[in-house]
């Protein structure tokens, strides 16, 4: 007698991909990504790698015993990349895994690398989502950063994606930075909010060490903007956004109405994603798998036929599931109790006992119809409140 079907729940047979492209025209002065700049012509070579990769890892088990909704390309700056080598990369993509219906597909990008033939180049091939790497609109802190475009480049990007057809466009923008006013602020989010993109992710500038930022900084070349300074950046922001029609659905990422990031959601949820390419991180189902940096090491890794792989991590069960708190609490609506128990048969009422009670007595941690979520209050100290759940 054949054994009964065993139904899979959606999150256990579905998954994202993630093609990671390190090349960028220039590396900006905060940059601590596994990007490079001046090895443009490694970039033909790594494609082909990417496109080994794919063919190899579709065959896997694993990947076929999913189906994804999002493809993620995602860099360094994807967009430096000739539009038909990249196309290529992703029709590849597209039929060598089971993808379900109407997935998402975004491609990163910056001002000064989009054209109108590459955004119609990449809408033929399938993208529906453009991210778009603006920082701030003012020509002084793009140059503080060390961006290679300007405001206006910015400005004429997002109209040409408008034209190619790009109805759901994505803006990072950067706030703390040196010399950065609560007004300055205000007026970088004011003509962004004139674009009306369907998405926002606003990030704080975060120092990273052996950068050259690190260096001004330690130098005393560039002053930081206090912490109460950043705290009001943060009021401009929420106030900000809401009264525009975007909602708050994650620590930094605000979308209008049915524009949520289908990719970041599965990340913040902790859930099961491939990773493709030189440097970048895939979880497959807890497992941890970290690809070679070096994008050179990599491409010699899949043309000599060798495992891509520089670390494998397997998290326990309890490791996974603290992760998967933490990760879920920087969404606002926060993470459900009772999928909790289903997924790792645990519940962080019993695991975290006190120290919930005690985030809980406080007011930083609210327990509402069966999900577990930050209060507004512990919005601005986040990673403080995380940290004990660690
Ligand atoms: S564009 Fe992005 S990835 Fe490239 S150097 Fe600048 S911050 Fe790094």
């Amino acid at each position: 007698m054949p054994a009964p079907a065993v139904t899979r729940p959606a999150w256990d047979s579905q998954a994202a991909i993630y093609l990671h492209i390190p090349f960028c025209k220039t590396k900006c002065r905060y940059c601590s990504f596994n990007s490079h700049a001046g090895r443009e012509e490694e970039i033909a070579g790594y494609l082909a790698a990417l496109n080994t990769h794919i063919r190899r890892l579709a065959g896997h088990p694993w990947s076929r015993s999913h189906s994804f909704f999002s493809l993620y390309i995602g860099g360094g700056t994807p967009t430096i990349c000739d539009p038909a080598l990249l196309g290529q990369v992703i029709r590849n993509c597209l039929t060598a895994f089971s993808f379900c219906p109407e997935p998402e597909i975004t491609v990163e990008s910056n001002p000064n690398t989009l054209s109108p033939a590459k955004l119609q180049a990449l809408r033929e091939c399938g993208v529906n989502r453009l991210s778009i790497g603006v920082q701030s609109f003012s020509p002084a802190q793009l140059k503080s950063l060390g961006r290679s475009h300007t405001a206006e480049d910015a400005v004429l990007a997002f109209a040409m994606a408008r034209e190619a057809g790009f109805a759901n466009i994505n803006l990072d923008l950067m706030y703390g930075l040196p010399g950065l006013t609560a007004e300055g602020w205000q007026q970088t989010l004011e003509q962004a909010v004139s674009l009306a993109p369907e998405h926002f992710s606003l990030y704080e500038l975060m120092v990273e060490e052996k950068t050259p930022l690190a260096a001004l900084v330690a130098g005393g070349k560039v002053r930081l903007p206090s912490e109460d300074e950043v705290a009001d950046m943060e009021a401009v922001t929420s106030g900000l956004l809401a009264g525009r029609g975007y909602e708050r659905y994650e620590i930094s990422n605000y979308a209008r109405p049915g524009f949520t990031c289908r990719h970041n959601i599965n990340y913040w949820q902790n859930r099961s994603w491939l990773a493709l390419g030189a440097g970048a991180v895939g979880s497959l189902s807890g497992m941890k798998v970290t690809n070679v940096a070096d994008p050179l090491v990599y491409a010699q890794r899949m043309s000599s036929n060798q495992e891509p792989y520089s670390e494998m991590e397997c998290l326990s069960r309890p490791a996974h599931f603290r992760e998967t708190v933490i990760m879920g609490l920087r969404m606002l609506e926060g993470v459900s109790i009772r999928e909790l128990e289903e997924r790792f048969q645990l519940s962080p009422l019993t695991y975290y006992g006190d120290t919930l009670q005690a985030l809980l007595a406080q007011g930083l941690v609210v327990l509402d119809d069966g999900f577990l979520r930050l209060s507004s209050q512990a919005l601005p100290v986040a990673n403080q409140v995380l940290a004990q759940l660690v």
